[in-house]
């Protein structure tokens, strides 16, 4: 029997006096964070207290390391440099910093692999770069259970050459150096998302420190479950805003067996982005397919990467992978589908070291198309968007005819199986509203045809205002609920995804 009480009831859970579920611009406070130098210098010692003198670093090349890249949308200045690099070696650590942080009003950001390309590790606060590197140990692997425990700072391809003793795999590829904390980051995606889909596919459980210190686990190693809200997906491509990831439970899957890649090319991007839509309703599960325009094939041959010349046309990269017979029905489809789509020539990687060359030029792709710099100052704007299929030979062709008729020299390429590319544009400082304009019109385009501003880069500093386009001022104003639920302080990368002021 229940008890029948007579006291009144406890309250529950209070109620903040702002009744509405969601957190418009104009309604929120300006975080009041202190990077004054006397704080800065107390937090200093706290935090040495914590990790150790010799884990803060304020060596100027590794702050400008930790600022930006010259292939980041948004070009940086010394005033988002942070005050400091802090290196924690586990989840306690981080937390003990994270309480630091949150009594001193320190503004925080996660740095992993520096690899983002939408600015998302600037400091535009100051404050500390809390660099992951050194939490990078492979903490468990459960071979019979298909997942890993893997600390933030382990890079994808080095968990990718332990998991290959065990001939288990992990697909999601992001650019080279990418590290997992960094990959959860931004929900990265890569080459091989069209067969495995994206981060959030392969993230089962994080261990997060919050805001204020509190360390979280969103689960444990179960491949589904339905218990509450599913934080781990929150986590997951919330670029360092909610909480600091400490540890990763990964799913994995076996090393792919017989892979083929092939060349494909085409006499415009719209025929071989039109081959890419034929193989994807035919629901042809190929493992990997990537465009890549003349000016990228150029690029690859000049780079030598491959020690071969290829025809620069319009090319598809290919890759098969299964069974024999299920590689060699794909191989037939695939060419079925490309001659009805005017494919010029059908070549295959004479060998596993050519195939592995092919493939690793298209991922290094971004320094091969430094060659097209016309000054040594000249920075690159990478920007990528995402359509549904039928329209991306539509986008491709618009946006490669707008970038030929600029005059600015650029790439384009893409994961197109998931209706997703990118431009790679070379601008000098005096082009940079030229390629502004590029950029705004790819993305406005996307949108309009039911698509996203960015199917993997993530959204930084510079995408934000796209957002209540694409979802909605109200969606937006609801994530910045969620935001301030998490930290209401905003010290946790600050400005980045949404506004926190006006
Ligand atoms: C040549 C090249 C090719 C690329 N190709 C691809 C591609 O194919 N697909 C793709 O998706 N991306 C690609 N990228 C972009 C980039 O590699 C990805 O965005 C990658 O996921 C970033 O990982 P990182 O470790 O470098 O993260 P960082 O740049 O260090 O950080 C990224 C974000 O995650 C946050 N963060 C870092 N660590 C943590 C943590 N422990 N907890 C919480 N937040 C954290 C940071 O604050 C930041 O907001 C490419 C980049 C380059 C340079």
């Amino acid at each position: 029997m229940p008890t029948v009480r007579s006291e009144p009831p406890q309250v529950l859970y209070s109620m903040p006096r702002d009744t509405s579920s969601t957190s418009p611009l104009d309604r929120s406070i300006r975080p009041e964070l202190d990077v004054s130098v006397a704080n800065l210098r107390k937090a200093r010692l706290q935090i040495a207290a914590i990790v150790g003198e010799e884990n803060i670093d304020s060596r100027i090349d590794e702050i400008k390391r930790h600022t930006g890249t010259e292939w980041s949308s948004h070009p940086g200045s010394p005033d988002e440099a942070p005050a400091a690099i802090v290196r924690p070696n586990s989840t306690e650590e981080v937390s003990g910093v994270m309480k630091v942080c949150n009594e001193l009003r320190i503004p925080v950001v996660a740095f992993s692999g520096g690899t983002s390309l939408e600015a998302q590790f600037a400091n535009t606060r100051r404050g500390v770069s809390l660099d992951l590197s050194r939490m990078d140990k492979i903490l468990a692997s459960h071979k019979d259970d298909l997942d890993v425990v893997v600390q933030p700072g382990v890079g994808y391809e080095q968990l990718n050459q332990a998991l290959a003793e065990q001939e288990l795999f992990f697909p999601p590829d992001p650019g080279p150096g990418a590290m997992i904390g960094g990959m959860i980051g931004t929900g990265c995606s890569g080459t091989n998302a069209y067969h495995y889909g994206t981060m959030k596919n392969w993230v089962i459980s994080v261990t997060v420190v919050l805001p204020d210190g509190t360390v979280i686990k969103t689960r444990q190693r179960p491949m589904k479950s339905s218990a509450g809200y599913d934080l781990t997906r929150l986590f997951v491509g919330s670029e360092g805003t909610l909480g600091i990831v400490t540890e990763a439970v990964l799913r994995v899957t076996t090393l792919p067996r017989n892979i083929r890649v092939a060349v494909a090319s085409f006499p415009s991007v719209r025929a071989a982005a039109e081959c890419v839509g034929r193989v994807v309703q035919k629901g042809v599960a190929i493992a990997a397919v990537e465009l890549l325009d003349e000016t990228a094939i150029k690029c690859i041959n000049e780079s030598g990467a491959t020690g071969r010349e290829w025809l620069e046309q319009p090319t598809l990269f290919l890759k098969f992978s299964g069974t024999e017979t299920e590689v060699s029905e794909e191989i037939q489809t695939v060419r079925e589908m490309a001659s009805l789509c005017g494919n010029i020539g059908f070549v295959f990687a004479q060998d596993e070291e050519e195939a592995e060359d092919l493939w690793g030029a298209r991922k290094t792709m971004l320094w091969g198309s430094q060659a097209l710099k016309k000054r040594d100052d000249d920075r690159t704007w990478i920007t990528d968007v995402a359509v549904p299929m039928s329209r991306l030979p539509e986008i491709i062709e618009l946006t490669k005819q707008e970038l030929d008729q600029s005059g600015l020299s650029g790439a384009i390429v893409g994961h197109v199986g998931d209706g997703n590319f990118h431009a790679a544009i070379m601008y000098g400082e005096d082009e940079r509203t030229l390629v502004e304009d590029i950029v705004h019109r790819m993305v406005h385009r996307a949108i309009e045809m039911e698509g996203t501003v960015t199917g993997e880069h993530g959204v930084g500093l510079v995408k934000r205002d796209y957002l209540p386009h694409e979802l909605g001022q109200s969606t937006v104003d609801s994530m910045r609920r969620i935001k301030q639920a998490f930290d209401p302080l905003c010290l946790l990368n600050c400005d980045k995804v949404i506004r926190a002021e006006a």
